[in-house]
């Protein structure tokens, strides 16, 4: 029997049994069609919205496997998705009749404590990264949810925790190895195609498989200062402005966020916020814990809280404390972010309104505090462009039934749409849903403008023909 898979130029391509058999011999790892045990397993990834039906799904065990998905693909002509941790809010590791490369089986983490660094496979999540990472008292930056691919959130900025002491993900990156479209095997660092090191830290997935990263460690936890308070919604507009003038004035150590939604009932989460809607402010200190209890209590003395969960936290702990809430395949999502230089009493305002009239309960509406060391980096430094900004507002559409898509979305839209008119310009690429959006959706606000004529120049080396599409697609230079 014949595989039927989508090809790059639209159309679609018959692979035989032979060819197909001939493949598998070649891979270690798997290779499923919708007819095999084991597909449905594996072809969906987190936001219910994309489920995708990919002809083949390829679950390499190591680079070799990687190398030879890749030339398979490409002699073959098919349309590839890359997936790292497949939690793409724009369902960008979602294909439907294409081969999805599905990195979840290369999720080794190997630390070195002399060195401080970190190599991590392409299909590593956060929490594969930071178990590791805290049994030495060390953190590479990453994102908040652990159950997040490192790849793909590294590849589009990445901010966490420690983003402010320590900044993003692509800051702290040394070095990667990709397999590029015409599956060469790449080291990209500083000293080694420095072009493809540059593109990497904020491009996303335009120009090859990263099979692996090494990152710098920082020394944080395994006890970390946590601030995690509720608030009645109707205390909005005090909570808010409180928040940001105790944010204005906090240190780097701090990174913290500010957010309203609603969520179910949880043996997790302290009673007096089940299934209400709140306001939740959150901060990490990196640093001393006693002192960072310190920092963190004028924001816990702000109001009258519904409930306080603040307290000297195990950072693996605060890492997972949103698990729950963000299971795979249980939420539709789609999400768009704006930066903004400071939050003034206006856009405060327009932030109030969109929390207290959320069209879903569990859409949430969040506000990150950006700056510190992120915008010490130059903006040519890394692709990644937005050096300038103090604040990240993301309006993230989440609900779970496909009848309130418009419903949702339009509403995210409008939104997203007062707050960033008030805003830098810029977006964060990796909170950018796609509804019927072409996938370039935001590129050219996300990057600068020598930046992203940069992007393309070396798309064009490396990816003349766009292989690799499925992503922040960034359009090759010819
Ligand atoms: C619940 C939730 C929480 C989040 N929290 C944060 C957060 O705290 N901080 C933050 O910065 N972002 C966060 N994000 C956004 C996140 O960074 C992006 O969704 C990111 O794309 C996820 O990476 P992934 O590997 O899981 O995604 P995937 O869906 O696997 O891939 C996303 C994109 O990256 C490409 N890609 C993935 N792996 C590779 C690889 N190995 N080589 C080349 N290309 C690859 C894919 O082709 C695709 O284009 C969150 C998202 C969700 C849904």
């Amino acid at each position: 029997m014949t595989v039927t898979v989508r090809t790059l130029k639209g159309s679609e391509a018959k692979i035989s049994d032979g060819s197909l058999d001939e493949f598998r011999m070649t891979v270690r790892g798997d290779v499923f069609t919708p007819h095999d045990p084991g597909y449905e397993d594996v072809r969906s990834p987190y936001n219910a919205m994309h489920p995708g039906t990919p002809a083949l799904v390829v679950r390499p065990t190591g680079t070799a496997d990687v190398i030879g998905a890749v030339n398979f693909a490409r002699e073959n002509g098919l349309l590839v998705a890359v997936r790292g941790g497949g939690h793409s809010v724009a369902g960008l590791s979602s294909v439907d009749g294409g081969l999805l490369l599905d990195l979840a089986r290369m999720n080794g983490v190997d630390v070195d404590p002399e060195a401080r660094t970190v190599r991590v496979q392409g299909g590593a999540l956060v929490g594969d990264m930071d178990h590791e990472t805290q049994a030495f008292g060390l953190v590479a930056p990453c994102g908040v949810v652990s159950d997040t691919g490192v790849a793909g959130l590294t590849l589009g900025g990445g901010e966490g925790w420690v983003r402010r002491k320590h900044g993003l993900s692509v800051d702290n990156l040394l070095s990667a190895q990709v397999v590029c479209a015409d599956g060469q095997v790449r080291t990209a660092s500083a000293d080694s195609n420095p072009d493809l090191f540059w593109a990497i830290r904020g491009g996303g997935g335009n120009f090859g498989v990263v099979t692996s990263f090494t990152f710098q460690c920082h020394r944080v936890g395994p006890i970390v200062a946590f601030a995690g308070v509720f608030h009645p919604v109707e205390d909005a507009e005090n909570v808010y402005r409180q928040f940001r003038d105790w944010a204005r004035k906090a240190p780097d150590e701090i990174s913290a966020l500010i957010g309203c939604t609603t969520l179910p009932a949880s043996e997790h989460t302290p009673p007096e916020i089940h299934n209400k809607p709140f306001i939740v402010t959150g901060a990490v200190y990196s640093g001393d814990p006693e002192e960072g209890m310190k920092v963190i209590q004028p924001l816990r003395d702000i109001g009258n809280p519904l409930a306080d969960i603040s307290g000297p936290l195990p950072f693996v702990a605060v890492q997972a404390a949103f698990d729950e809430f963000f299971q795979r395949g249980t939420l539709r999502s789609y999400w768009k972010s704006t930066f903004v230089d400071e939050l003034t009493d206006p856009i405060l305002d327009i932030i109030v309104d969109k929390a207290r009239n959320r069209p879903h309960e569990r859409v949430f509406v969040v506000t990150f505090f950006m700056g510190g060391a992120i915008n010490r980096v130059a903006v040519d430094d890394t692709a990644y462009s937005e050096r300038s900004a103090n604040w990240m507002v993301s309006i993230d559409g989440n609900w779970t039934d496909a009848s309130d898509d418009d419903q949702v979305i339009s509403w995210v839209r409008g939104a997203w749409g007062e707050v960033h008119e008030h805003g830098t310009g810029s977006l964060y690429l990796n909170f950018t849903g796609v509804a019927d959006e072409a996938v370039t959706v935001g590129v050219e606000s996300a990057f600068d403008k020598a930046n992203l004529q940069r992007l393309e120049d070396i798309k064009g080396h490396y990816d003349p023909d766009n292989f690799f599409r499925l992503n922040n697609n960034i359009p090759p230079a010819s």
